[in-house]
């Protein structure tokens, strides 16, 4: 729980509040966008939240806080709104909630899935999600965008049984993963599932097709809440920034309407729309425009 005597002086007064510890990771300002707002390199409490659902996901953002900078006086909600996680997205999909520092508050996902259920990345290894995992059938899958994002996925697996994939160039942060992707081709998994490597912002970093609707995406893109499309950035680039171009033009025939990052704002829309707008950033990154934001 944060510290009050670090409390930044830019919080309105009222009952939440972020410390000096916050790492500007940006989950709260996706869960609670009317109460949070970025000033500097934090987030702050912008407005107190006032009517009921607003204060429930000011609390979701108090859970999924990777560092505990998030605090709230008076009376603790954290349990009763501990059940929204993990929390439906559309369909079987669902954001798991408790981001971790590991990660750099990276979002994970999972699948409720008949075959099998599927973890992608990892959310903070808490008895809470194990138990929701368990009576949920447990973890069959777990898929690891990429390196920097496992977290605590070596856990999971060993509680759950479950057959980690990563692609072999990022194969150093699970080194006894189960399954390792190869090259650079897509690799159909199942009728449901196809992977798709997208080197770039790692070596070894790809991306899941989930029934050509959901497109976990990794770091590879996101939506942008400032300027509504998707994006990329070379700033978070770790890698190749020429690689990651030559990926996402890989990525213009790929039909979707979700996309599903690790960090950044997760966002549906119309197939057709997700198509332009992936064009449209294909060719903001050819031409060397700005793309992030
Ligand atoms: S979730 Fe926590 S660490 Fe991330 S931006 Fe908000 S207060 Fe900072």
């Amino acid at each position: 729980m944060a510290d009050p005597n670090k409390r930044l002086p830019f919080n309105v007064p009222g009952e939440f509040f972020v410390d000096r510890t916050c790492i500007d990771c940006d989950v709260c300002r996706q869960l609670a966008p009317q109460t949070f707002d970025q000033r500097g390199e934090f987030s702050y409490v912008r407005a107190q939240p006032r009517a009921a659902e607003q204060r429930r996901r000011a609390w979701r953002a108090l859970l999924c806080c990777p560092t505990g900078s998030i605090g709230a006086l008076g009376r603790n909600r954290a349990r009763t709104v501990m059940q929204d996680f993990p929390l439906h997205l559309g369909e079987r999909v669902y954001y798991c909630g408790f981001n971790s520092p590991k990660s750099y508050g990276g979002h994970s996902y999972f699948i409720r899935h008949p075959q099998g259920n599927w973890l992608i990345d990892s959310p903070k290894y808490l008895p809470y999600l194990v138990k929701r995992f368990e009576e949920w059938g447990g973890i069959r899958t777990i898929f690891l965008t990429h390196r920097d994002d496992v977290a605590d996925a070596h856990l999971y697996a060993r509680r759950f049984h479950s057959q980690r994939l990563i692609h072999r160039a990022d194969r150093c942060a699970q080194p006894d993963a189960e399954v390792l992707i190869e090259g650079r081709d897509p690799v159909v998994l199942t009728s449901d599932f196809v992977v798709i490597p997208t080197p770039g912002h790692t070596p070894g970093h790809a991306v899941l097709l989930y029934k050509n609707r959901f497109l976990f995406s990794g770091d590879h893109l996101w939506w942008s809440r400032t300027h509504q499309r998707l994006s990329a950035s070379p700033d978070v680039c770790w890698y190749s920034w020429s690689e990651q171009t030559a990926s996402m033009i890989r990525l213009r025939d790929v039909r979707f309407e979700w996309v599903l990052p690790g960090h950044g704002q997760w966002a549906r829309r119309p197939v057709e729309v997700m198509r332009r707008e992936l064009a449209g950033l294909v060719d903001r990154m050819r031409m060397g425009r700005r793309v992030s934001g």
